[in-house]
């Protein structure tokens, strides 16, 4: 797996072509087939000799995640991709097309651990990490599906990014790095359920993609038990260092904010909200409840939303409703549990 070239930052593509005795710039030429030219396997690098193609093919690995199965909303052409990353590791990324503009929906880990009582994918436990190369895959696979260049990527497939921070930043500067794809920090963004030490592992690294934190509810009694992870990260505690992240990196703050029929939209929960965030530069992503089969949790109606938005519009909180996509297919926010798996 360490021998994935996806996983490889130029300068280390460089100094596997310098110890095989090739010439330097072969290193920046397989570079731009993988970032530019969106080559899928060795056998693309056409302009590289078939000496260094072999030595490569011999002692490392390129290739991208295959696809084993995809699905297409006939509703809004969401895509859903379940990939296979390994004999035992299968995971799904999605692609959203908001008219015209194409974000990928990626995943950091196999499952997830953190437990979250209403979230699809925690009910597979954590598989294991993905490692940087592929996450790197994902986003040129999905880049490729997409025929068209991404606008934007989101770190809310399955899994914790922030407890895969090593993969998910080196991933983060491979994909950014302006020698390869260049894709701007500004347009990435990482949503944790929480996690501190991850925080400020980002501020120490100095990216500058944007964070959301899956705030859920103002509530932290009723937190606990929707997001275990409360346990160990206070919500508050929480905030002041995603305040500090986004002061550093110059980022905006996103809350998210699902909203589940009689658990936490109503007004007072609205009102709780705003005691916790109020004087905060930040934005609330409200998203209506995505239905998991087997969970007892529910969206209520969009007035409801509607009114738990006013609420907080009266204080001159910035918050958006969530457009759906994919619900259909399985692919809405949340939804990720890659059910093939299961077979
Ligand atoms: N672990 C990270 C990222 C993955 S989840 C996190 O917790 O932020 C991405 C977002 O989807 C989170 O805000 C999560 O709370 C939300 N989510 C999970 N299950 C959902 C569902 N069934 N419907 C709507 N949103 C959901």
């Amino acid at each position: 797996m360490s021998n994935d070239i996806k996983s490889m930052t130029l300068q280390e593509i460089q100094d596997v072509i310098k110890s095989a005795g090739f010439e330097k710039y072969r290193a920046q030429q397989v570079h731009e087939w993988i970032y530019k030219k969106k080559a899928q396997s060795t056998d693309d690098f056409k302009n590289i000799p078939l000496k260094v193609r072999e030595y490569l093919e011999a002692n490392y690995d390129f290739f991208l995640p295959e696809i084993i199965k995809q699905q297409e909303s006939e509703i809004d052409g969401t895509k859903k991709l379940l990939l296979q990353l390994d004999e035992d590791t299968k995971i799904e990324t999605v692609i959203l097309n908001d008219e015209g503009r194409y974000t990928a929906c990626i995943s950091s880990q196999a499952g997830c651990g953190c437990g979250c009582a209403f979230c699809a994918t925690a009910t597979l436990g954590l598989k294991r990490d993905l490692t940087a190369g592929e996450i790197v895959g994902q986003f040129l696979r999905d880049e490729i599906e997409a025929a068209h260049l991404l606008d934007n990527v989101v770190f809310m497939g399955m899994g914790e990014p922030l407890l895969n921070t090593q993969n998910v930043f080196k991933a983060i500067k491979l994909i950014s790095d302006p020698k390869g794809r260049g894709f701007s920090q500004k347009r990435i963004t990482v949503s944790t359920v929480g996690i501190i030490p991850g925080i400020e592992a980002m501020i120490e690294e100095g990216l500058k993609v944007n964070l959301a934190v899956s705030l859920i509810t103002a509530d932290t009694a009723l937190r606990s038990k929707l997001v275990p992870m409360e346990k160990t990260y206070l919500i508050k505690d929480v905030i002041r260092a995603a305040k500090k992240y986004c002061a550093k990196s110059e980022t905006r703050l996103t809350f998210e904010y699902v909203l589940m029929e009689g658990v936490n939209d109503s007004a007072q929960d609205a009102e709780m909200l705003v005691e916790l965030i109020r004087g905060i530069d930040c934005r609330i992503n409200l998203i209506p409840y995505n239905k998991v089969s087997g969970k007892k949790y529910s969206s209520g109606q969009r007035e409801k939303a509607i009114s738990f938005q006013k609420i907080l519009k009266g204080y001159r909180i910035k918050a958006l409703i969530r457009k759906e996509k994919g619900v259909d297919i399985d692919a809405a926010c949340g939804q990720l549990a890659a059910k093939e798996d299961k077979k």
